[in-house]
């Protein structure tokens, strides 16, 4: 009988297009355990995954260095094809794609083994799933798309204002991403790469952006030489198009008031013209990026202070950061861990975030435990809080997390807030508040 080995997952080579709806149970039982029981069954000629591409994929969305495998000969190899109408799938076919691409649709056929796989247990600190955050530890990067993946984590900071013996509160300080200076850098980059590695990256880009993934976007587009054209709904700030045209993108404004009621006009107008739309509330990328790293780096930084979350709150714009991390840590700590999701109180607009009922997808994959409505106010007031507090100067979504936070709050228990951005994108609304309120 052959033996089941760790292999280096680089070498692994996935030859099917894996929909994430079906990692998610592998990736959920695998977290919960922190063991792997089976191996993936590669070719031992070519190390195509055959079998187990739900756990390969799972293990990448955990960065695993390792993966355990079990090779076997061709010859004990039988594949199935499941699309009766099109032409069989054959060996040669999943070997091609793993090795060559494109890839093929798993859903397109079945692989059957004479040997029986056997069992093994593997946990995941084995395969190298920890404490390979830091990219550059003095901060040295070779160009300005390392610096941004190569700088994470982001920080987490401890909020002494709102901290006593019995409570500690942790900022997560997406801000410190640096092109929108804002968590969507992580989502024009993980979109625009997967496109990118997938040969669907044209030469400009069409999104609809209340601001951040805009700028994100032409910022990854600028350094890969591309352009982008972005649509951005009226309510939104007026300095948002000096700083993208700034950036050299074009900015059409458009007559919504929520981000999401363009994307239907932005998908026809993009195909029409040639654009790629690579649609940050539809797109998987921006789920996966969060699951990759924004999860795993609150747990990677709380477990390196000897600390498990109680409650985690953050804001929904598409849902992909909450609903990533919602996953990672239902997943890993199970209810021990209280999801809170906020939304604007009816009829209020703060921009990057909307109300659950306007259409999420990502948020119906996991789960939250409450959804917490702000107001405008409450939430400029929780930004001036924070600001007036802790001399950071925080985003008007960041101010309905600190707001929601303090709703919620109890004497005990590690809360982590996500903030999402900084608050000089907002100076006009700050301004116009300050002033309203005579401060
Ligand atoms: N806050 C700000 C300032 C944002 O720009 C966004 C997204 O656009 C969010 C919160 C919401 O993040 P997500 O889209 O991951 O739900």
């Amino acid at each position: 009988m052959t033996q089941v080995q760790l292999a280096d997952i680089t070498e692994i080579r996935q030859p099917v297009r894996v929909d994430i709806r079906d990692v998610i149970p592998v990736y959920r039982r695998v977290v919960r355990s922190g063991l792997i029981e089976k191996p993936i069954i590669v070719d031992r000629e070519s190390m195509v995954a055959l079998k187990g591409h739900e756990l390969l994929e799972s293990l990448n969305l955990l960065s695993a260095d390792k993966a355990p495998v079990l090779q076997v000969d061709r010859s004990k190899v039988r594949i199935r094809s499941l699309q009766p109408d099109l032409r069989p799938v054959t060996l040669e076919n999943v070997i091609e794609a793993g090795v060559e691409g494109p890839k093929l649709s798993s859903r397109s056929f079945e692989v059957y083994i004479d040997e029986e796989p056997p069992c093994v247990k593997v946990s995941l600190e084995e395969l190298g799933i920890w404490g390979k955050l830091r990219g550059s530890t003095l901060n040295v990067y070779e160009n300005t798309l390392e610096l941004l993946y190569k700088s994470w984590p982001t920080p987490l900071v401890k909020l002494a204002s709102v901290s006593s013996e019995g409570r500690s509160v942790w900022a997560k300080l997406e801000g410190f991403n640096p092109y929108s200076n804002s968590v969507k850098d992580r989502v024009g980059w993980s979109m625009i790469m997967t496109a990118l590695e997938e040969g669907r990256l044209g030469d400009i880009l069409y999104e609809a952006t209340s601001t951040n993934t805009g700028i994100a976007l032409t910022a990854i587009a600028n350094i890969l030489g591309r352009k982008t054209r972005l649509f951005i709904p009226k309510s939104i700030q007026k300095v948002s198009d000096t700083f993208l045209k700034a950036l050299g993108a074009e900015v059409v404004r458009v007559p919504v008031s929520l981000t999401v009621e363009a994307i239907e006009e932005v998908d026809s107008k993009a195909k029409r013209e040639g654009a790629v739309h690579l649609n940050q509330f539809e797109n998987d990328a921006n789920f996966k990026v969060h699951l990759k790293y924004t999860a795993k780096e609150i747990d990677e930084q709380l477990r390196s202070i000897g600390l498990k979350p109680d409650y985690i709150i953050g804001g929904l714009g598409t849902s992909g950061h909450m609903s990533a991390i919602s996953l990672y840590f239902k997943s890993r700590y199970g209810d021990d861990v209280k999801l809170i999701g906020v939304q604007p109180a009816p009829e209020e607009v703060i921009p990057g975030i909307r109300r659950v009922e306007t259409g999420m997808k990502w948020i119906h994959w996991t789960d939250f435990d409450q959804i917490v409505d702000v107001t405008r106010e409450e939430a400029i007031e929780g930004a001036l809080t924070v600001a007036r507090r802790e001399g950071l100067l925080i985003g008007l979504s960041a101010g309905a997390v600190f707001h929601a936070f303090k709703e919620i709050a109890e004497e005990n228990g590690v809360y982590v807030l996500v903030f999402p951005d900084t608050g000089y994108k907002y100076a006009e609304q700050f301004e116009e508040y300050l002033k309203k309120t005579g401060r």
